[in-house]
């Protein structure tokens, strides 16, 4: 792909995280290609290819069920008038294009500004990029105020970069996250859902959890639980996010799926429960009080980070199961089977039983009941039987 580009006179470099990934001996998740070609000339090249995005555009080409995403070498954002800023000098749009060197100096950190050339298989570091990765350090790339400023998501990227990299944020840069936080509260929603969920899916969520604390950035990304946090919180729910990230990242770790519906269930647990507790002690009726006290905590979620309603329904749906899993008499038992959610339920209940929030025995009895009551594979939705036609007479 790369020598058709290269073919047809232009330039092409692999470069990001791919190049970085493999500098360090990690499997690459994806690469990214930058050229001197235009979206349009790439996109003359490639049948298979399409012009994405707003605030950049992109080239998307695809080879089967990999996309690579193809970017045209990019100019000084500075006072281009092709570039928009915000008040606070948010970058908005930035289409100005530029030569190789501009194109680095314009990227976030250093380790992710080295560009692979496929004519002489030289690595390019115009940067610095190749001794912070030797010292595993993560700088950005200028003056970090003004790089937070000109795109606060930087912020998270650092923190998400040094958790999965094991890599130390420079110290001027992570002074600047201190300083500039608040800047991620003008994010639009949905680049934060985005951005959430790689912070969270990406193999170590426990580590990325106590690097947004240590940088006062959980107000940002799950206000509620860092309000719990500040809020003298109790040693059980603190267990049940640790354990319950663990969880996570093995599960990451180990290709099984996990869901955005449960890890945000899990994040806004202790602010849930704590307020349902508060409005309600008596157990019998605490479903409509989780109901409640879900549905306002959501809300306020939803105003920072944008959850896809599936997603949240299921936050809330494991939310009101859970008082349910006390009742192990009668009927109630075999109808929690069928629902759509009793497993991600279930799962959160052993994670609650595992730190003390439920007894213990509860874990062992739905573990068993379920193996005594095996939910054939497509329970949920019997399939329906084909129905006969009726020959009308006539
Ligand atoms: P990974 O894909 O492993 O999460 P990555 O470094 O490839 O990490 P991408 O989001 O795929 O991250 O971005 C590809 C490259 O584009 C980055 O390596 C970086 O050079 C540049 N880049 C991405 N986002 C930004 C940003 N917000 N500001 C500046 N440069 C960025
Ligand atoms: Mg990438």
């Amino acid at each position: 792909m790369l020598y058709r580009l290269a073919r047809s006179g232009h330039r092409a470099c692999l470069v990001g995280g791919g190049v970085r990934d493999l500098l360090l001996g990690i499997q690459p998740k994806d690469f990214d290609v930058a050229t001197d070609a235009t979206p349009e000339q790439v996109r003359a090249l490639f049948k298979n290819s399409r012009i994405i995005g707003r605030r950049f555009r992109l080239v998307h080409i695809r080879f089967g069920r990999d996309i690579i995403e193809v970017a045209t070498f990019r100019g000084q954002a500075d006072d281009s008038p092709q570039t928009d800023t915000d008040d606070n000098g948010r970058i908005l749009f930035d289409n100005t294009f530029g030569d190789i060197e501009d194109d680095a100096v314009r990227r976030d950190f250093t380790a992710n500004a080295l560009y692979y050339d496929i004519h002489d298989y030289a690595v390019l570091d115009y940067v610095g990029g190749m001794d912070d990765l030797n010292q595993r350090r993560l700088r950005l790339i200028g003056d970090p105020g003004k790089r937070y400023q000109e795109d606060p998501v930087r912020m998270l990227r650092a923190v998400r970069f040094a958790a999965k990299l094991d890599f130390t944020i420079e110290q001027t840069a992570a002074d600047a996250i201190l300083e500039h936080g608040h800047l991620l509260a003008v994010i639009p929603p949905a680049r934060m859902f985005d951005e959430t969920i790689k912070l969270l899916h990406s193999g170590c969520a426990l580590r990325i959890y106590q690097l947004l604390r240590e940088y006062r950035l959980l107000r940002y990304v799950v206000p509620a639980l860092d309000e719990w946090l500040q809020d003298d919180p109790s040693e059980g729910l603190l267990d049940f996010v640790d354990l319950a990230l663990v969880n996570t990242d093995n599960r990451v770790n180990t290709g099984q799926p996990v869901s955005p519906g449960f890890i945000f269930a899990v994040l806004l647990w202790p602010a849930v429960h704590k307020e349902a507790m508060s409005q309600q002690s008596d157990r019998r009726k605490m479903i409509p009080a989780l109901m409640q006290v879900g549905e306002t905590v959501m809300k306020r979620q939803v105003r920072h980070v944008s959850i896809p309603r599936r997603f949240s329904q299921m936050a809330r749906d494991i939310w009101t199961s859970q008082p349910r899993f006390h009742r192990t008499q009668g009927k109630q038992p075999l109808r929690m089977l069928g629902q759509p959610v009793f497993r991600a339920a279930y799962d959160f209940m052993c994670l609650q039983c595992r730190v003390g929030l439920m007894p213990h025995k509860l874990e062992r009895w739905w573990t068993e009941f379920q193996q005594e009551n095996p939910v054939p594979e497509k329970s949920a939705k019997r399939p329906a039987r084909p129905r006969r036609r009726r020959r009308h007479a006539g």
